[in-house]
């Protein structure tokens, strides 16, 4: 192995440097992995331009796949594994981590903001956040688990049943990977609904048919007109907005399910008409938070297997693809938005 390899490290606030970092050393419970994909998720834009890592540098990236390529002794029968990793450490302790809850844990580490992620060629992980992946799936697609994860927990909260119909509010990677995993579960109608025109085209690419531009249609009118009046039994609010609340509240039916996923951008501010919503058809909001990840219920295994089954289509989704190297030109791309994208990506391209 050698002694150094190349990173994108975060020095300070939109200080991010393609350069050359020690080699990670594995501690007892680790093994290398040498990265093959990892993305660029929303909240690492905000991290590298506004709000930094915990500490400086730090490596940032927390959705990304690779193969084992070194190992403690004992751990041998792992090399050349691939995985995903779930980058979540929890603390072990806390009241959430007693009941396998990881993601609520109140002292948790994280690969990619509290410590070194995965815009590099290696990172050293542990083996407990390891998620093995197939062969049938390709590496880039395994390095889009936490969204897929996350998208699977939001929909886990209401539940989909067989010939429902689901709306989805916000056409985001989360919410198009969640139109996806609602019409894997066996809804009849997925309405996806969004105000920007060009998420919206590509929804339809993807092959989505009840396509809602919520500037000119009201969803919720829409909805009942595809339901007999009855209106949605689920939906999916993924764009953490006022007035996606709303739509949400009224286009459910009766006894209707919400679950609540997008992060507020500011204070949320609902009707009083709204809100009568929630009391007269007596509605279940639910809010949803990253990912469940215990050998009970697992989302991240659930997203691989979905991989596997075909429920999810991920080949559209990956817009761009870097090498490390152009670090600065990817997070220009994403954090300008002058051009569509939904999930950039850095590939390791030399080793393919
Ligand atoms: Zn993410
Ligand atoms: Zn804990």
């Amino acid at each position: 192995m050698k002694n150094t390899m190349m990173a994108c490290n975060l020095h300070g606030i939109g200080d991010l440097r393609y350069e050359e970092v020690p080699m990670p050393k594995l501690e007892k419970d680790e093994v290398l992995l040498e990265i093959k994909a990892a993305g660029i998720c929303g909240s690492d834009i905000p991290r590298v331009f506004e709000k930094g890592t915990y500490h400086f540098p730090t490596i940032p990236g927390h959705e990304f796949a690779g193969t084992i390529v070194q190992v403690n002794p004992g751990d041998e029968s792992l090399i050349g594994k691939a995985a995903a990793v779930f980058p979540l450490i929890p603390c072990g302790k806390c009241e959430a981590c007693q009941i396998g809850e990881y993601a609520q844990c109140h002292d948790y580490d994280y690969y990619g903001s509290r410590r070194d992620g995965a815009f590099a060629e290696y990172i050293a992980v542990k083996k407990w956040n390891l998620v093995f992946v197939p062969e049938s799936v390709s590496l880039e697609h395994a390095a889009m688990c936490e969204p897929c994860a996350v998208a699977i927990h939001a929909l886990s909260q209401v539940g989909i049943g067989l010939g429902d119909t689901v709306a989805i509010f916000g056409a985001g990677t989360i919410g198009l990977l969640a139109a996806q995993i609602a019409k894997g579960w066996g809804a009849s109608q997925v309405v996806l609904a969004d105000v920007d025109k060009a998420k919206l085209d590509f929804a339809r690419e993807l092959g989505f048919t009840h396509i809602i531009d919520s500037k000119t249609v009201d969803p919720a009118e829409y909805i009942k007109s595809i339901t007999a009046n009855r209106g949605a039994d689920a939906a999916l609010e993924a764009a953490g907005v006022s007035a996606t609340v709303e739509a949400c509240l009224k286009s459910v039916k009766t006894f209707g399910k919400v679950a609540l996923m997008g992060n507020p951008a500011k204070n949320m501010d609902i009707s009083q008409k709204a809100y009568w919503e929630i009391l007269r058809k007596q509605l279940t909001l639910k809010g949803t938070w990253n990912s469940g990840y215990n050998d009970a219920h697992n989302d991240w295994r659930l997203a691989i297997k979905c991989m596997e089954n075909g429920v999810f289509d991920l080949s559209k989704l990956i817009t761009h693809r870097f090498s490390l190297a152009e670090c600065g030109k990817a997070f220009d791309l994403a954090r300008k938005r002058e051009e569509f994208w939904v999930k950039i990506m850095f590939v390791n391209k030399e080793q393919q």
